[in-house]
């Protein structure tokens, strides 16, 4: 069952539980296929890697040997949007522009969501 998340890259999410619950953070990717998301300073793993060792993790990125801080995947049903204007963990509902672009509101300010940008 593919959940359509109604958290895109850039905006800002509290963790709701887990070892992280209450902090916050940017999303960095979303990764929809497997309901998950990193979030910039959240989860963050160290991982020793070997030269030549090339890990196939989430984000892709080519590693030379080291030590790699990197976040970790969190569930997407663990993080709950922050209202940029609220500053406050709050819910979105879609709406659309008179235009007739889709987007998102807080359902407490009503202050529009930051949109994305495609295929986030
Ligand atoms: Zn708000």
């Amino acid at each position: 069952m593919a959940v359509k998340p109604n958290i895109l890259r850039g905006d800002t999410v509290m963790v709701r539980r887990g070892r992280e619950k209450g902090k916050r953070g940017t999303v960095k990717a979303i990764f929809a296929d497997a309901g998950m998301a990193t979030v910039e300073g959240l989860n963050v793993v160290k991982r020793h890697t070997k030269p030549g060792t090339q890990s196939n993790n989430m984000g892709g990125s080519t590693q030379t040997g080291g030590i790699v801080e990197k976040e970790g995947p969190v569930p997407i049903s663990a993080l709950q949007y922050v209202c940029e204007k609220c500053k406050l963990p709050t819910r979105l509902r879609r709406g659309r522009t008179k235009d007739g672009v889709a987007h998102r509101v807080c359902v407490k300010c009503g202050e529009p969501a930051r949109e994305s940008a495609k295929g986030a």
